[in-house]
């Protein structure tokens, strides 16, 4: 690969717009497993490692459950967050969106919401001493397999958080087949009230129809995903004109067999189409790239020119829910770093 690209994909500050902060390492769910004296089926570090290993998507999703399973106090929380502010300084991130997904993953087993909320802000607290030039603002993600009428529930309780922590907007995950966003309009129309912005997991697993139902029905100011777009070009069109951004994850749709290969990865033609396309980690422990290792693999299995990559990485500035605060410092150092 090109010296310069990969100086400016390594060196660059970036932004990252789709990581699920639930989805812990192997060490932190050792860590909570031992902190929390839980009995699992592992007895070393190494075996939570190897216990990462999986083929098929249920394989992926009894993991993720297990292993979400282990985290139980503030403290867990906390260092989570902490967790996530070593990793971005380690790229070079500094600003990331991190999604959670309480209902899913901690209410339904009595974690309360206080406790997951005051982890988090405490993680900030001490990540933000630790690192000066961090930025971490939180998406409270629905399971869209839960009730509209619980997830308008879970929204008004969360509104009182918003003192405690970044929390600017209202994302959506969990089984996309089955379960249309439609289903969610009015748990999004009250967040919407509320004053989040709103994003949604679409156009993973099903395709076109499953963005066209979300677009249809609720005013999303982004896309999880939305990869799928490419099947169709009038929604290619549309999403180009309206510029939606599509927080595309390329790692993680090759590893759960959305596409099978590297190659077969459309960010060419979505880029060529003129939608705005920004890359992403999604859950880096179980996917085995981080951002910066997604964008490298992405850069040398399409042979993108230097603008396009630099374009990639200013899309995270230019939509995220932020608005474009840091753009200035990524146009510094690019200014200051690179010659195009
Ligand atoms: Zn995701």
């Amino acid at each position: 690969m090109d010296s310069n690209l990969k100086k400016i994909i390594t060196e660059c500050p970036k932004a990252e717009l789709h990581y699920h902060i639930d989805c812990i390492s192997p060490e932190l769910f050792w860590k909570f497993s031992q902190r929390n004296g839980i009995e699992l089926p592992i007895k070393t570090l190494r075996d939570a490692i190897d216990f990462y290993n999986f083929q098929t998507l249920d394989e992926f999703l009894t993991i993720m459950l297990t292993a979400i399973s282990s985290i139980q106090t503030e403290n867990d929380f906390s260092d989570m967050v902490m967790d996530c502010a070593n990793d971005m300084v380690t790229q070079n991130i500094i600003y990331r969106e991190v999604m959670f997904d309480y209902t899913a993953c901690y209410g339904h087993r009595g974690v309360s919401l206080n406790t997951v909320i005051n982890g988090f802000a405490e993680g900030l607290k001490l990540a933000k001493k630790r690192y000066e030039n961090i930025d971490i603002r939180f998406i409270a993600n629905l399971d869209r397999t839960a009730s509209v009428i619980d997830n308008c529930n879970y929204i008004n309780k969360l509104i009182k958080f918003r003192e405690e922590i970044p929390l600017i907007a209202v994302g959506m995950d969990m089984q996309e087949i089955g379960h249309p966003a439609h289903k969610q309009a009015d748990a999004f129309a009250l967040a919407k009230e509320y004053g989040f912005k709103l994003t949604g997991h679409v156009g993973e697993v099903v395709g076109p129809e499953g963005i066209w139902d979300a677009l249809q029905s609720i005013p999303l100011d982004r896309i999880d995903h939305g990869v799928r777009a490419v099947e169709d070009d009038e929604l290619l069109k549309l999403l180009a004109e309206k510029q939606i951004l599509l927080t595309l994850c390329p790692a993680s749709n090759i590893s759960l067999g959305v596409y099978s290969s590297w190659w077969e990865f459309p960010i060419k033609k979505l880029m060529n189409s003129k939608v705005k396309v920004c890359i992403n980690s999604d859950d880096p422990p179980c996917f085995h790239y981080d951002l910066t290792g997604n964008l490298i693999k992405i850069a040398e299995t399409f042979d993108l020119s230097t603008s396009e990559v630099i374009e990639l990485i200013r899309n995270s500035f230019i939509f995220n829910f932020a608005g474009n605060e840091h753009l200035s410092n990524v146009d510094a150092w690019l200014d200051k770093n690179i010659a195009i």
